[in-house]
């Protein structure tokens, strides 16, 4: 007789809920194992204190979790999410003006964080075979004789008074950016894994608002990134359910934003668009100014070393991201479509030879985000130092040209926006009809500047 399979979810934030949704599809049992005990409304919590941040959902992301929850989007509308063209009523400062905006299909939902995940949190706990076990730890990891194989978990319930065991075939480790799993592979005697970081050094602070009621307006959504190294700092204004904004702001390169009430509007007065600042002035405040400082982008790289089998790190746990890119939750929910495929291929017994080579699927998922955050933030002193290749500097410079050309070029801005929403390869972007007008404007300003060289050595002469 064939025993019942079951996985251990460690963490249960929005990377873990992804994959206690696709896991159950697979397993007979699966355990989410959360040590916060969860709000029964969309409120803040302890283990995610970034909720309280702009958080976007990229446009692939959406897809996705519409697949994997039919009806999602249309629940988050009611419960009071925006929907807004992301080429017609987002206003985005490129670092050479506003970019050209038109009507599109490219459609984007804007809530709180906290709503996304409290709305998801519903649908898995309706699945009938994926168990919550709240306000339990997860202590370390449990594994055979021989330490080659993962077969649980050690868990500590808040007031027990010790540590009870839970086995399953499966041990995710969706634990966000904090994750032990490098601390209990040493106890175990594996070498924890290669990490990379890239340290641009951003602050981020964030407060939520209560929009002027007279505000006459034509966006919904205001996105006016740093464009390091000329300028390091960057702020937003993004709408969430019961008609409210969160405005952030960020600096780079240690120019951390204040999060007193005078300083935090003296920095959004330096932004090169007033929009930010007037806002603040004309709006309510309903929260106090919240910062985040670890922005560092983190890459636990598990795909390169050698693991016990049966145990896979997933989300912020494996690879943590600059967040003022917004990748991250769709990062997750590619992880978690890249899990449901391998096991729509492999059995579960075949863990056993086959851990690695799903750890390696999940290194792929992530990989063009990551290459795509670090890219933008070797643009930072602080992260000078490191070596950085010339496929990057030419990426960071073709950039700066297709942001130049989206000033009057809506199609071009569209095409960016595919990409940025991961619903287009970054290949894209290298079309003739993109990579040719970059050129001939290009070579224009080169030969402008040419001719006003020669003008002024004539008449100097
Ligand atoms: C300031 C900020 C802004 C962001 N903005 C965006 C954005 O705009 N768009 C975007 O896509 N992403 C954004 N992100 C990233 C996003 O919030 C998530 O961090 C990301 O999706 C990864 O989530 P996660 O589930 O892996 O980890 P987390 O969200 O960090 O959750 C980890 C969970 O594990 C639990 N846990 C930890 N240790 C244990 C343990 N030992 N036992 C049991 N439970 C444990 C915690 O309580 C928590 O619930 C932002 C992040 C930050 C910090």
């Amino acid at each position: 007789m064939q025993s019942e399979t079951h996985a251990a979810i460690v963490g249960g934030s929005l990377a873990g809920l992804l994959m206690g949704r696709v896991l159950a599809d697979h397993f007979d049992r699966v355990t989410i194992i959360e040590r916060d005990a969860y709000p029964d409304q969309p409120i803040p919590r302890k283990g995610v204190p970034h909720s309280r941040f702009p958080h976007t959902l990229m446009i692939r992301g959406q897809q996705i979790l519409e697949s994997l929850f039919p009806g999602l989007r249309a629940e988050l509308i009611d419960a009071g999410a925006i929907e807004l063209d992301s080429l017609n009523d987002l206003a985005f400062l490129t670092p050479a003006g506003w970019a050209a905006r038109s009507a599109s299909n490219l459609s984007l939902l804007s809530c709180s964080r906290d709503l996304l995940d409290w709305s998801i949190r519903r649908r898995v706990a309706t699945l009938p075979n994926v168990q919550f076990l709240t306000e339990t730890s997860v202590r370390g990891l449990l594994t055979d004789t021989e330490h080659k194989k993962i077969i649980g978990v050690s868990l500590h319930q808040r007031n027990a008074e010790t540590n009870t065991e839970l086995r399953a075939d499966l041990i995710v480790d969706a634990s966000g950016k904090a994750s032990h799993t490098p601390d209990w592979l040493r106890a175990l005697g594996y070498e924890s894994p290669p990490e990379i970081e890239v340290n641009a050094f951003v602050g981020y602070v964030a407060r939520i608002y209560q929009p002027p009621a007279d505000r006459s307006i034509d966006w919904k959504m205001v996105f006016m990134p740093a464009a390091p190294p000329q300028r390091h700092r960057g702020g937003a204004i993004f709408p969430i359910e019961g008609d409210r904004w969160i405005i952030s702001l960020a600096g780079g390169d240690r120019d951390y934003p204040p999060t007193n009430e005078a300083g935090f509007l003296a920095f959004a007065r330096t932004l090169p668009s007033p929009i930010i600042a007037d806002m603040i002035e004309r709006s309510t405040p309903l929260t106090p100014i919240y910062a985040y400082y670890g922005n560092e982008n983190r890459l636990r790289q598990y795909d390169q070393c050698s693991l016990p089998t049966h145990l896979i790190v997933v989300g912020h746990a494996a690879c943590s991201l600059n967040p003022t890119y917004g990748q991250a939750m769709t990062v997750a929910a590619l992880e978690a479509m890249t899990v449901d495929r391998f096991f729509q291929h492999h059995a579960i017994r075949n863990l056993d030879t086959q851990t690695h080579q799903l750890q390696q699927q999940l290194a792929k998922a992530h990989q063009e985000a990551w290459s795509a955050a670090i890219g933008m933030d070797y643009r930072y002193q602080s992260t000078q130092s490191q070596s950085i290749n010339a496929t990057t500097r030419f990426v960071n410079w073709y950039w700066e040209q297709l942001m130049a050309l989206s000033l009057d070029r809506a199609s071009v801005f569209r095409t960016f926006l595919e990409v940025l929403h991961l619903i287009k390869p970054s290949i894209v972007l290298f079309r003739p009809a993109i990579l040719v007008p970059v050129l001939v404007r290009v070579v224009m300003q080169r030969w402008q500047r040419f001719l006003l060289h020669s003008k002024s050595k004539l008449t100097t002469h």
